[in-house]
């Protein structure tokens, strides 16, 4: 298992653990200043700053993506709402690209409204990806698909353990892999064996951290500093270091009412110091 106090260059951080406070500039800029070397940026923090400003900041300060958020919200209601998710997937391919990220991370979007069949939206989920496929790999972006907790299952994605992502890069073939997010995954009673699986494959493109708070207050907006709740993040960092992967460790923070609050330079030391202390 690697040393992270021997290589901090392998922390990234992703643009919503400081999305209040910061724009785009001003997280690479507070990236240098604490010897973080490398982003992934979200699209609306490139949207505000300019694809081409966003992409020459970070190429003018040497920094790393460990990848680029977000895409899929794949199934709809209809063909037409199914076509326009594929268009913008494809925007999503071609802004990555421009910014040299290796993979966009896809979460595959929940139920239609009004629909209570989530075979079916999986069933869109894996349509969607097939359709976006082509274009990701001429555009040399890799697809990574992230499975979400299940509480998010109607409304966010309806991949939802990693097996199930496995599963889909299996069907789907090469151009497409698995974002590991330890918020999402700590759970799962066959995460061990899910990613041994991902690793044999070739699969894992991505590994994010944050922390699991108890009680956890705002299913989507409260996710712990790395050490503040109960993963064992070093656990899970081992398999998949285990099973091949030696990547960047992204940290990925929505905290609306404690992180996003404080002073986005408070929050990029404290992370740098739990990368090396906790993960
Ligand atoms: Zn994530």
């Amino acid at each position: 298992m690697r040393d992270l106090s021997a290589h901090p260059e392998l922390l990234s951080i992703n643009s919503a653990t400081v999305r209040e406070r910061w724009n785009l500039p001003q997280l690479i800029e507070g990236c240098a200043r604490h010897g973080i070397r490398a982003i992934s940026p979200w699209r609306d923090k490139v949207a505000e700053c300019g694809l081409a400003t966003a992409a020459k900041l970070i190429r003018t300060h040497g920094l790393q993506l460990s990848g680029y958020c977000r895409g899929g919200l794949f199934p709809a209601a209809d063909a037409a709402g199914r076509a326009r998710a594929i268009e913008e997937n494809r925007r999503a391919v071609d802004e990555a690209a421009t910014l040299g990220a290796p993979c966009l991370i896809l979460v595959a979007g929940g139920l239609p409204e009004g629909s209570k069949d989530i075979a079916d939206a999986r069933a869109q989920v894996h349509d969607g990806m097939a359709a976006l496929l082509e274009h990701a790999r001429k555009a040399n972006v890799m697809l990574a698909i992230e499975p979400l907790h299940p509480m998010y299952a109607a409304d966010r994605a309806c991949v939802n353990t990693l097996a199930q992502a496995n599963a889909l890069c299996r069907a789907l073939g090469p151009g497409i892999g698995v974002a590991v997010d330890v918020y999402h995954l700590w759970w799962d009673p066959e995460l061990e064996a899910s990613i041994a699986e991902a690793g044999r494959l070739g699969l894992i493109l991505a590994f994010h951290v944050c922390d699991w708070l108890v009680p956890t207050t705002d299913l989507l907006l409260d996710r712990g500093m790395m050490g503040d709740g109960v993963i064992d993040i070093r656990k899970i960092r081992g398999w998949v270091e285990a099973a091949g992967y030696g990547g960047l460790v992204e940290a990925e923070i929505f905290s609306a009412r404690n992180w996003w609050q404080r002073d986005p330079d408070e929050v990029l030391r404290i992370c740098r110091e739990r990368y090396i202390s906790v993960c």
